[in-house]
Protein backbone atom coordinates (compact mmCIF):
# COMPACT_ATOMS: atom_id res chain seq x y z
CA UNK A 1 0.00 0.00 0.00
CA UNK A 2 1.20 3.47 -0.29
CA UNK A 3 2.48 5.43 2.73
CA UNK A 4 3.89 8.44 3.85
CA UNK A 5 7.28 7.40 5.76
CA UNK A 6 9.18 9.47 7.88
CA UNK A 7 12.37 7.71 7.30
CA UNK A 8 14.70 9.97 9.35
CA UNK A 9 14.26 13.21 10.75
CA UNK A 10 12.74 15.79 8.28
CA UNK A 11 12.58 13.27 5.38
CA UNK A 12 9.24 12.13 4.44
CA UNK A 13 8.66 9.62 1.46
CA UNK A 14 5.74 8.08 -0.30
CA UNK A 15 6.33 4.31 -0.61
CA UNK A 16 4.40 2.64 -2.62
CA UNK A 17 4.99 -0.94 -1.56
CA UNK A 18 4.46 -0.58 2.66
CA UNK A 19 3.13 -3.92 4.02
CA UNK A 20 -0.44 -3.75 4.75
CA UNK A 21 -1.33 -3.97 8.05
CA UNK A 22 -2.71 -7.29 9.53
CA UNK A 23 -5.98 -7.41 10.48
CA UNK A 24 -6.32 -9.75 13.48
CA UNK A 25 -9.37 -11.12 14.91
CA UNK A 26 -10.69 -8.17 17.09
CA UNK A 27 -9.22 -5.58 14.34
CA UNK A 28 -10.84 -3.34 12.23
CA UNK A 29 -8.78 -2.44 8.87
CA UNK A 30 -9.78 1.17 7.59
CA UNK A 31 -9.14 2.53 4.62
CA UNK A 32 -8.06 6.35 5.62
CA UNK A 33 -10.36 9.24 3.79
CA UNK A 34 -8.64 11.92 5.95
CA UNK A 35 -6.12 11.91 8.59
CA UNK A 36 -5.32 15.32 10.25
CA UNK A 37 -1.37 16.80 10.68
CA UNK A 38 -1.54 17.39 14.61
CA UNK A 39 1.15 19.65 16.22
CA UNK A 40 2.83 16.57 17.95
CA UNK A 41 3.25 15.49 14.91
CA UNK A 42 5.25 18.84 13.88
CA UNK A 43 7.51 18.48 17.04
CA UNK A 44 8.55 15.05 16.35
CA UNK A 45 9.34 15.26 12.83
CA UNK A 46 12.56 16.59 13.61
CA UNK A 47 13.39 14.58 16.74
CA UNK A 48 12.94 17.29 19.60
CA UNK A 49 9.67 15.49 20.91
CA UNK A 50 11.36 11.87 20.53
CA UNK A 51 8.08 10.31 20.29
CA UNK A 52 8.55 10.04 16.04
CA UNK A 53 11.85 7.62 16.14
CA UNK A 54 12.15 6.83 12.38
CA UNK A 55 11.45 5.08 10.59
CA UNK A 56 7.86 5.33 11.05
CA UNK A 57 4.31 6.14 9.57
CA UNK A 58 2.56 9.17 11.83
CA UNK A 59 -1.15 10.32 11.86
CA UNK A 60 -3.21 9.62 14.73
CA UNK A 61 -6.25 11.76 13.84
CA UNK A 62 -8.41 10.05 11.25
CA UNK A 63 -11.45 8.50 9.60
CA UNK A 64 -12.13 6.37 6.73
CA UNK A 65 -14.30 3.87 5.66
CA UNK A 66 -13.82 0.04 6.72
CA UNK A 67 -12.22 -2.34 4.50
CA UNK A 68 -11.93 -5.57 6.41
CA UNK A 69 -12.99 -7.14 10.17
CA UNK A 70 -11.26 -9.75 11.91
CA UNK A 71 -12.80 -12.74 12.83
CA UNK A 72 -14.14 -11.64 15.92
CA UNK A 73 -15.86 -8.30 14.65
CA UNK A 74 -19.57 -8.20 14.77
CA UNK A 75 -20.43 -4.55 15.10
CA UNK A 76 -18.63 -3.40 12.10
CA UNK A 77 -19.28 -4.65 8.57
CA UNK A 78 -16.71 -3.31 5.43
CA UNK A 79 -18.06 -0.14 4.11
CA UNK A 80 -18.97 1.38 7.12
CA UNK A 81 -18.00 4.87 7.66
CA UNK A 82 -15.54 5.09 11.01
CA UNK A 83 -13.53 6.73 12.90
CA UNK A 84 -11.54 5.69 16.05
CA UNK A 85 -9.58 6.54 19.18
CA UNK A 86 -5.66 8.19 18.89
CA UNK A 87 -5.18 6.28 21.30
CA UNK A 88 -4.95 2.59 21.92
CA UNK A 89 -5.79 1.49 25.76
CA UNK A 90 -5.40 -1.48 27.19
CA UNK A 91 -9.33 -2.29 28.31
CA UNK A 92 -7.86 -4.31 31.04
CA UNK A 93 -6.19 -2.02 33.77
CA UNK A 94 -7.22 -0.04 36.98
CA UNK A 95 -7.92 2.47 34.70
CA UNK A 96 -9.78 1.16 32.20
CA UNK A 97 -11.70 -0.85 33.78
CA UNK A 98 -13.03 2.69 35.67
CA UNK A 99 -13.58 4.25 32.39
CA UNK A 100 -10.33 6.47 32.57
CA UNK A 101 -9.02 5.31 29.04
CA UNK A 102 -6.92 8.12 28.94
CA UNK A 103 -4.97 6.87 31.86
CA UNK A 104 -4.40 3.51 30.63
CA UNK A 105 -1.15 2.33 31.48
CA UNK A 106 -0.28 0.32 28.54
CA UNK A 107 -1.61 3.24 26.10
CA UNK A 108 -0.11 3.57 22.58
CA UNK A 109 -0.74 6.26 20.60
CA UNK A 110 -0.99 5.86 16.65
CA UNK A 111 1.65 6.95 14.94
CA UNK A 112 3.91 7.43 17.40
CA UNK A 113 7.40 5.40 18.03
CA UNK A 114 9.22 6.52 21.48
CA UNK A 115 11.83 3.32 22.03
CA UNK A 116 9.01 1.98 24.36
CA UNK A 117 7.10 1.03 20.73
CA UNK A 118 6.36 1.63 17.30
CA UNK A 119 2.74 1.79 16.03
CA UNK A 120 2.25 3.12 12.34
CA UNK A 121 -0.39 5.80 12.01
CA UNK A 122 -2.61 6.83 9.54
CA UNK A 123 -0.90 8.85 6.60
CA UNK A 124 -1.29 5.60 4.31
CA UNK A 125 -3.97 3.95 2.44
CA UNK A 126 -4.74 1.38 4.90
CA UNK A 127 -4.60 1.29 9.31
CA UNK A 128 -5.63 -1.41 11.11
CA UNK A 129 -6.95 -0.89 15.27
CA UNK A 130 -8.70 -2.88 17.60
CA UNK A 131 -12.76 -2.15 17.13
CA UNK A 132 -12.56 -1.27 20.77
CA UNK A 133 -11.43 2.00 19.83
CA UNK A 134 -13.68 2.61 16.58
CA UNK A 135 -16.74 4.54 16.63
CA UNK A 136 -19.38 4.75 13.89
CA UNK A 137 -19.68 7.50 12.14
CA UNK A 138 -22.93 8.99 9.95
CA UNK A 139 -22.56 8.97 6.44
CA UNK A 140 -23.30 12.36 6.35
CA UNK A 141 -20.30 13.41 8.06
CA UNK A 142 -17.47 14.62 5.93
CA UNK A 143 -14.61 12.93 6.52
CA UNK A 144 -12.38 16.06 7.12
CA UNK A 145 -14.90 16.88 9.88
CA UNK A 146 -14.19 13.42 11.24
CA UNK A 147 -11.20 13.55 11.32
CA UNK A 148 -10.76 16.77 13.50
CA UNK A 149 -12.90 14.50 16.67
CA UNK A 150 -9.67 14.09 18.15
CA UNK A 151 -8.68 17.51 18.67
CA UNK A 152 -12.87 17.87 19.30
CA UNK A 153 -12.74 15.30 22.04
CA UNK A 154 -9.77 16.84 23.88
CA UNK A 155 -11.61 20.26 24.29
CA UNK A 156 -15.14 18.50 25.12
CA UNK A 157 -13.04 16.05 27.80
CA UNK A 158 -11.37 19.73 29.07
CA UNK A 159 -14.83 21.40 29.57
CA UNK A 160 -16.15 18.18 31.13
CA UNK A 161 -13.38 18.45 33.44
CA UNK A 162 -13.88 22.12 34.36
CA UNK A 163 -16.80 22.81 37.19
CA UNK A 164 -19.32 24.87 35.19
CA UNK A 165 -22.34 26.75 36.38
CA UNK A 166 -24.81 27.83 33.89
CA UNK A 167 -23.96 31.65 33.52
CA UNK A 168 -20.41 31.27 34.16
CA UNK A 169 -17.94 33.75 32.99
CA UNK A 170 -14.64 31.68 31.12
CA UNK A 171 -11.56 32.98 30.02
CA UNK A 172 -9.69 30.77 26.99
CA UNK A 173 -6.09 32.05 27.24
CA UNK A 174 -4.78 30.50 23.61
CA UNK A 175 -6.94 30.06 20.28
CA UNK A 176 -5.05 27.96 18.24
CA UNK A 177 -6.80 24.90 17.03
CA UNK A 178 -7.95 23.55 20.49
CA UNK A 179 -8.58 26.85 22.00
CA UNK A 180 -10.78 27.56 19.71
CA UNK A 181 -12.21 24.66 20.18
CA UNK A 182 -12.00 24.38 23.75
CA UNK A 183 -13.99 28.65 23.24
CA UNK A 184 -17.20 26.15 21.65
CA UNK A 185 -17.03 23.27 24.18
CA UNK A 186 -17.07 25.87 27.33
CA UNK A 187 -20.12 28.13 25.86
CA UNK A 188 -21.88 24.75 25.24
CA UNK A 189 -21.27 23.16 29.05
CA UNK A 190 -22.93 26.68 30.10
CA UNK A 191 -21.00 29.61 30.50
CA UNK A 192 -23.13 32.80 28.97
CA UNK A 193 -19.62 34.81 28.78
CA UNK A 194 -16.45 33.70 26.69
CA UNK A 195 -13.74 35.87 27.08
CA UNK A 196 -11.05 34.61 24.47
CA UNK A 197 -7.19 35.17 24.52
CA UNK A 198 -4.51 35.30 22.33
CA UNK A 199 -1.05 37.27 20.58
CA UNK A 200 -3.02 37.17 17.02
CA UNK A 201 -5.84 39.37 16.38
CA UNK A 202 -6.46 36.69 13.15
CA UNK A 203 -6.99 34.02 15.79
CA UNK A 204 -8.96 36.73 18.23
CA UNK A 205 -11.19 36.94 15.12
CA UNK A 206 -11.61 33.18 14.47
CA UNK A 207 -12.60 32.79 17.89
CA UNK A 208 -15.37 36.01 18.05
CA UNK A 209 -16.97 34.12 14.82
CA UNK A 210 -17.09 30.68 16.77
CA UNK A 211 -18.52 31.96 19.69
CA UNK A 212 -16.57 33.97 22.28
CA UNK A 213 -17.86 37.21 23.59
CA UNK A 214 -14.68 38.98 23.51
CA UNK A 215 -11.38 38.26 22.29
CA UNK A 216 -8.50 40.29 23.95
CA UNK A 217 -4.86 40.42 22.34
CA UNK A 218 -2.44 40.18 25.43
CA UNK A 219 0.30 42.41 23.52
CA UNK A 220 -2.04 44.88 23.46
CA UNK A 221 -3.88 44.47 26.72
CA UNK A 222 -3.03 43.81 30.12
CA UNK A 223 -5.25 40.83 29.91
CA UNK A 224 -6.40 40.73 33.84
CA UNK A 225 -7.44 44.13 34.40
CA UNK A 226 -9.52 43.75 31.24
CA UNK A 227 -11.41 40.41 32.43
CA UNK A 228 -11.70 42.00 35.99
CA UNK A 229 -13.39 45.09 33.95
CA UNK A 230 -15.68 42.45 32.64
CA UNK A 231 -16.78 40.25 35.43
CA UNK A 232 -17.71 42.99 37.98
CA UNK A 233 -14.22 43.12 39.03
CA UNK A 234 -13.88 39.61 40.55
CA UNK A 235 -12.00 37.96 37.84
CA UNK A 236 -13.60 35.19 35.97
CA UNK A 237 -15.18 31.92 37.33
CA UNK A 238 -13.24 29.25 35.02
CA UNK A 239 -10.14 29.53 33.03
CA UNK A 240 -9.00 27.27 30.26
CA UNK A 241 -5.07 27.34 30.03
CA UNK A 242 -4.20 26.46 26.44
CA UNK A 243 -0.69 26.87 25.74
CA UNK A 244 1.07 25.38 28.66
CA UNK A 245 4.46 28.03 29.50
CA UNK A 246 4.99 30.24 32.17
CA UNK A 247 3.40 33.58 30.96
CA UNK A 248 0.24 31.90 29.68
CA UNK A 249 -0.18 30.08 33.10
CA UNK A 250 0.26 33.02 34.82
CA UNK A 251 -2.46 35.10 33.34
CA UNK A 252 -4.50 32.21 33.41
CA UNK A 253 -4.34 32.61 37.37
CA UNK A 254 -4.13 35.77 37.46
CA UNK A 255 -7.36 36.34 35.34
CA UNK A 256 -9.05 33.77 38.08
CA UNK A 257 -11.82 34.55 40.62
CA UNK A 258 -11.56 34.12 44.03
CA UNK A 259 -12.59 30.39 44.71
CA UNK A 260 -12.76 29.75 40.92
CA UNK A 261 -11.60 26.86 38.79
CA UNK A 262 -7.96 26.85 36.44
CA UNK A 263 -7.99 23.83 33.88
CA UNK A 264 -4.69 23.06 32.41
CA UNK A 265 -5.05 22.19 29.17
CA UNK A 266 -1.75 22.96 27.25
CA UNK A 267 1.16 21.34 28.54
CA UNK A 268 4.22 22.71 25.84
CA UNK A 269 6.89 23.33 28.63
CA UNK A 270 7.33 20.16 31.10
CA UNK A 271 7.73 22.88 33.68
CA UNK A 272 6.03 25.84 34.56
CA UNK A 273 6.72 29.02 37.61
CA UNK A 274 3.57 28.36 39.60
CA UNK A 275 2.27 31.16 41.80
CA UNK A 276 1.66 29.30 44.63
CA UNK A 277 0.23 31.99 47.44
CA UNK A 278 -2.50 33.47 44.58
CA UNK A 279 -3.34 30.07 44.26
CA UNK A 280 -3.58 29.16 48.00
CA UNK A 281 -4.87 32.40 49.66
CA UNK A 282 -7.35 32.08 46.94
CA UNK A 283 -8.65 29.00 47.02
CA UNK A 284 -8.40 28.09 43.67
CA UNK A 285 -9.29 24.86 42.06
CA UNK A 286 -6.44 23.72 39.77
CA UNK A 287 -7.10 20.59 37.03
CA UNK A 288 -5.41 18.74 34.89
CA UNK A 289 -7.10 17.42 31.45
CA UNK A 290 -5.29 14.89 29.25
CA UNK A 291 -6.96 13.22 25.69
CA UNK A 292 -10.30 12.23 26.76
CA UNK A 293 -12.31 9.34 28.21
CA UNK A 294 -15.50 8.36 26.26
CA UNK A 295 -16.45 11.53 25.02
CA UNK A 296 -16.25 10.32 21.46
CA UNK A 297 -19.80 10.03 20.71
CA UNK A 298 -20.90 13.08 22.20
CA UNK A 299 -18.06 14.93 19.40
CA UNK A 300 -19.68 12.98 16.76
CA UNK A 301 -23.05 14.42 17.82
CA UNK A 302 -21.68 17.90 18.60
CA UNK A 303 -20.32 18.04 14.99
CA UNK A 304 -23.13 16.74 13.04
CA UNK A 305 -25.48 19.28 14.92
CA UNK A 306 -22.75 21.54 14.27
CA UNK A 307 -22.87 22.68 17.76
CA UNK A 308 -19.42 22.48 17.48
CA UNK A 309 -18.04 23.82 14.19
CA UNK A 310 -14.67 22.86 12.47
CA UNK A 311 -14.31 24.27 8.91
CA UNK A 312 -13.28 27.49 10.04
CA UNK A 313 -9.68 25.67 11.28
CA UNK A 314 -9.39 23.82 8.09
CA UNK A 315 -6.71 24.98 6.16
CA UNK A 316 -6.02 22.59 3.00
CA UNK A 317 -6.99 19.12 2.40
CA UNK A 318 -3.96 17.58 0.01
CA UNK A 319 -2.93 13.77 -1.11
CA UNK A 320 -0.32 12.14 0.39
CA UNK A 321 2.32 13.13 -2.47
CA UNK A 322 1.86 16.59 -0.97
CA UNK A 323 2.48 15.64 2.54
CA UNK A 324 6.15 16.56 2.87
CA UNK A 325 5.71 19.75 1.63
CA UNK A 326 2.77 20.70 4.38
CA UNK A 327 5.32 19.41 7.35
CA UNK A 328 8.03 21.27 5.48
CA UNK A 329 5.54 25.10 5.22
CA UNK A 330 4.02 23.93 8.89
CA UNK A 331 7.72 23.48 10.54
CA UNK A 332 8.73 26.72 8.99
CA UNK A 333 5.65 28.47 11.08
CA UNK A 334 3.20 29.22 7.75
CA UNK A 335 1.33 31.95 8.61
CA UNK A 336 -2.50 30.97 9.43
CA UNK A 337 -2.16 27.92 9.19
CA UNK A 338 -4.40 25.65 11.38
CA UNK A 339 -5.11 22.16 10.10
CA UNK A 340 -3.94 20.30 7.21
CA UNK A 341 -5.77 17.36 6.26
CA UNK A 342 -4.55 14.39 3.89
CA UNK A 343 -6.35 11.80 1.84
CA UNK A 344 -4.23 9.11 0.83
CA UNK A 345 -7.21 8.54 -1.67
CA UNK A 346 -6.76 12.10 -3.51
ZN1 LIG B 1 -3.17 15.02 17.71
ZN1 LIG C 1 -5.56 0.11 30.24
Amino acid sequence: MKALLLSEYKQLEVKMDFPKPNVNPNDVLVQIRACGICGSDIHGYDGSSGRRIPPLVMGHEAAGVVADVGSNVKSFKPGDHVTFDSMVSCGECFFCRRGDINLCDSRMVLGVSCGEYRRHGAFAEYVSVPKHICYPLPEDLPFEHAALIEAVSVAVHAANRTPVVLGDTAVVVGSGMIGLLVVQAIRLAGCSQVIAVDLEDSKLEVARELGANVGLNAKNVDVAGEVRKLTGGRGADVVLEVVGATPTVQTAIECTRKGGSVCLVGNLAPTVEFPLQSIVTRELSVFGTCGSSGEYPACIDLLQSQAIRVEPLITAKGSLEEGPDWFARLYAGEPGAMKVIIDPTL
